[in-house]
């Protein structure tokens, strides 16, 4: 006990959730879960990570605080609690609960009353006392000569948690919250349509939480785009890096596409065709990356382009299954989650993106699928298909 410190937890509770009820699959989610805990730390300190029934223990070498800060990006994480070691019997438990309350109590203004309780659990069932036995061994001796603090069991502010388990008992006060969903990558690969707008990255970054590896594909059309939005869509994908460790961006030259389509299509068109040309180029380089899926930021009633009319013209251009994660989001709640995962000031950044370039006056507002077609046909698809292909630039970004 002398070299305990109140201020620095030892050690870090992990929850997660939906993944306990994947039946055969949990073995493997569980193991994709801890490998991406691991590389999501691997900058701040080594781990050790212990797993048991449903929970996972996570002990750093150094820096818990930011391990556990760090942990609160990992998808499949529901929350985390960084926590304090004691022996599994009542004394222990609550001599250490005293010491992290009396702490804890250190971030709270003198003289105001704070609603406090303690929750225990126990999967210890060897364990001498119940968890509310236990609630109220602890609560008297931890309050002992604090004067700030009132029991409040319905409401309480802070709440001093205790888990009791075979290796030994944890004591902590804080649950922060984890993005939830599925680990990373466990669902398979797919390819996101990344403009340098505000959806697309948060798209992206909602198929990861689904379990997807998410890959990058953006169009640039130079020299009407300058090198200024392309670093911007790089930077965008550094962003996402915090979630997923390896990004890779292919960007693809669309000068060429843009400029047939303007000299040979109706000017009302150029929209909905432009989106179709980028459905083809991104199900080709899914399909020779073996990805499964395209993901793009489109929402529903957002723009003209994407009427149900117009989705549909544009989704029938793909090879392959197109997740629209924001379709029926609303702008507010998309602007919400690009603040939350840090995102939306890079988006707002004011460069121009290639579907400004050559906008007609009036954009068709209910596309037709047969309009699409005529028009293609008097492109000659395959070939800009495969020059744009040909130009790719691929860069890979670490997180
Ligand atoms: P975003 O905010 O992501 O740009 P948006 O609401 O502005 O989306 P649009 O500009 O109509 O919608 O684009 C719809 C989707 O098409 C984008 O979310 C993105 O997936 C894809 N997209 C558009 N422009 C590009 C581009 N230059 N490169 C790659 N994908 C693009
Ligand atoms: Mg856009």
């Amino acid at each position: 006990m002398t070299n305990f410190d109140a201020s620095a937890p030892e050690m870090v509770l992990v929850r997660y959730g939906e993944l306990a009820l994947k039946g055969k699959n949990r073995g493997m989610f569980e193991q994709a879960l801890i490998r991406n805990m691991r590389s999501a730390c691997a900058s701040i300190s080594p781990l050790r990570v212990e797993q048991r029934r449903g929970r996972i223990t996570v002990i750093p070498e150094r820096r818990v605080g930011d391990v556990a800060r760090r942990l609160q990006d990992v998808f499949g994480i529901k929350t985390v609690s960084p926590a304090w070691g004691a022996e599994p019997t009542p004394e222990a438990i609550a001599e250490i609960a005293r010491l992290v309350l009396a702490d804890a109590l250190l971030d709270y203004p003198p003289g105001v009353e704070i609603p406090f309780r303690v929750r225990s659990s126990r999967s210890e069932k060897r364990f001498p006392l119940t968890s509310v036995e236990l609630d109220q061994f602890v609560a008297p001796r931890a309050l002992e000569g604090v004067s700030n603090v009132k029991v409040d069991l319905k409401h309480p502010e802070l709440t001093l948690g205790i888990e009791v388990r075979t290796e030994r008992a944890y004591v902590f006060v804080k649950r922060l919250p984890g993005p939830g969903g599925l680990p990373g990558g466990t669902l398979g690969r797919v390819l996101c349509l990344l403009s340098g707008g505000i959806d697309s990255p948060v798209a992206a970054w909602l198929a990861m939480k689904r379990g997807c590896h998410v890959d990058f594909v953006t169009f640039h059309s130079y020299p009407y785009i300058g090198e200024a939005s392309k670093q911007k869509v790089v930077a965008l994908v550094r962003a996402l890096s915090r979630f997923q460790a390896e990004c890779r961006l292919f960007v693809l030259p669309f000068t060429e596409v843009q400029e047939a389509i303007r000299d040979n299509a109706p000017p009302p068109y150029r929209t909905v065709l432009y989106r179709r040309m980028m459905q083809r180029l991104a199900s080709r380089i899914a399909q020779a990356q073996r990805m499964k899926a395209l993901v793009t930021g489109e929402s529903l009633g957002q723009v003209a382009s994407q009427t149900l009319e117009n989705m549909a013209c544009i989704g029938a251009a793909a090879e392959l299954p197109v997740i629209r994660p924001l379709s029926c989001y609303d702008k507010e709640e998309a602007i919400e989650i690009a603040r939350r995962i840090g995102t939306f000031e890079l988006s707002t950044l004011p460069e121009p993106d290639c579907c400004t370039v050559f906008m007609p006056p009036k954009a068709v507002i209910k596309g037709r699928l047969d309009v699409c077609e005529e028009s293609e046909a008097l492109l000659d698809v395959e070939g800009l298909v495969e020059r744009s292909l040909a130009g790719v630039e691929v860069i890979d970004v670490a997180g």
